[in-house]
């Protein structure tokens, strides 16, 4: 494409930047909305990946690379004088000056996010996002993590496993920061939103999720008729009092449970799952946690989470692992991985 060996800006025809290449030009864009639109440059970088370009060197694009690209005026036609001010360039743009100075808005919300999160300042309402789904399990025995808060008040996920007053524990042996799982299930699932066959396979999910709510409510229907008929059989000195009442306890345990799982399929199956990628990762940005949670469970079967060190800040590869629902099923959780 080139003669030169100096890299050229993807978008622009050539090093000069004397024209634009349309269908570079027109991804960039696209990409660029969607960071504008609140997503992380993550994803940017899989919908630029989903229309099958690479960057100007070749290179599939990274976050790190996407956000470069976004940093450097040149792609709003501008350049940056000693003094830091923004000037015109005197070549083609491909997008306004207005949204540039938006990408720069939106990197100075993350640079405020940022240090205010590892101020450390606890919230008193942490809102879970898989606090109450089967979603996220330990990676070690299989149970699910719910939200619990670290010693020192930082919200955390952690495996449901460990000892408490009114049961022994068995594991309980992994934890992690809830800002830490949920940023990065957040880029995972955005950037899966933004490939092309993952609205059908989000269908798909969803039809499969009505399905088997509806099982398990025939499930607890039943659960609750037996428990019904539990008294009769009491009189009918069929059973003794107390296993009736054994009973009863166990049933309202696997009620209980039931009803959670119906909850969140349910919830699952009321996701939004069409709309414009820039749609649905404004929707992901400002969606409640019950919907993200949804959302999460129509894409994957499972997450496990492995041991990590004391209050890292950044996920050591292996960690988390994803298992995606158009890929072959996990193998039980909690099962030896080495
Ligand atoms: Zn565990």
């Amino acid at each position: 494409m080139e003669d030169t060996v100096a890299p050229r800006i993807f978008g622009f025809s050539d090093v000069a930047k004397s024209g634009l290449l349309g269908e570079e030009a027109d991804a960039l864009l696209e990409a660029a909305l969607l960071r504008i639109n609140g997503g992380p440059f993550s994803a940017s970088a899989a919908y630029l990946h989903g229309r099958g370009l690479v960057g100007s060197l070749g290179a599939e694009f990274t976050g790190q690379t996407v956000a470069r690209l976004f940093r450097n005026p040149a792609i709003a036609g501008l350049k940056r004088e000693p003094d830091g001010s923004l000037v015109d360039a005197g070549h083609p743009r491909i997008l306004t000056p207005e949204q540039f100075a938006q990408l720069e808005e939106r990197d100075a919300e993350d640079a405020k996010k940022k240090s205010s999160d590892s101020g450390g300042e606890a919230t008193d309402a942490y809102e879970y996002v898989y606090g109450s789904s089967d979603l996220v399990v330990c990676g070690l025995c299989g149970a699910y993590f719910h939200g619990l808060r670290t010693n020192s008040g930082h919200p955390g996920y952690c495996c449901s496993a460990a000892p408490r007053a009114d049961r022994p524990g068995t594991c309980g042996r992994v934890r992690i920061s809830a800002q830490l799982l949920e940023d990065h299930l957040g880029e995972q699932l955005v950037a899966r939103l933004s490939l092309p066959a993952t609205q059908r396979d989000l269908e798909d999910a969803r039809e499969d999720a009505r399905t088997l709510a509806a099982e398990l409510r025939k499930e607890l229907d039943d659960l609750n008729a037996g428990v019904d008929s539990l008294a009769g059989m009491v009189l009918r000195h069929e059973i003794t009092a107390s296993s009736a009442k054994s009973a009863k306890t166990d049933a309202k345990r696997q009620q209980k449970e039931l009803a959670r799982r119906i909850r969140v399929l349910e919830r699952a199956a009321a996701t939004p799952v069409t709309g414009s990628v820039p749609e649905l990762v404004a929707w992901w940005n400002s969606a409640s946690v019950e919907a993200k949670a949804g959302l999460a469970q129509l894409m994957l079967y499972r997450v496990d989470v492995f041991p990590g060190g004391q209050g890292v800040r950044t996920l050591k590869p292996g960690r988390v692992k994803l298992w995606w629902r158009n890929q072959p099923p996990p193998p039980p959780a909690g099962e030896p991985q080495e």
